[in-house]
């Protein structure tokens, strides 16, 4: 059951794909703050945020360098995938 807990729905893939937005400030307010609470608590997702931040800023400084989707959502996977043996990432879990 996810229906009216924003923050137990959000995984790390879904923040993957959220990312953006979440830069952009492009998100409703409420999963704003679930995606934050997530980042707090997920060592994984920071690192791909601060990671795709670095990237945004090269892009902006240089201001030609444009990753498209393909290529953002290849890097994003190779990203999560090199954190994903870190230790002590959150993960959710509807399980329980
Ligand atoms: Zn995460």
């Amino acid at each position: 059951m996810v229906g009216d807990d924003p923050t137990a729905a959000i995984t790390c893939e879904l923040m993957a794909e959220m990312l953006t937005d979440l830069m952009e400030g492009d998100l409703p307010a409420e999963i704003e703050a679930a995606a934050l609470d997530h980042l707090a608590s997920c060592r994984a997702c920071e690192t791909v945020l601060a990671d795709t931040r670095a990237v945004q800023k090269l892009a902006r400084d240089h201001g030609r360098i444009e990753l498209d989707p393909d290529d953002r959502d290849r890097m994003l996977g190779a990203i999560l995938a090199e954190v994903d043996g870190a230790p002590g990432p959150t993960r959710t879990t509807e399980a329980e």
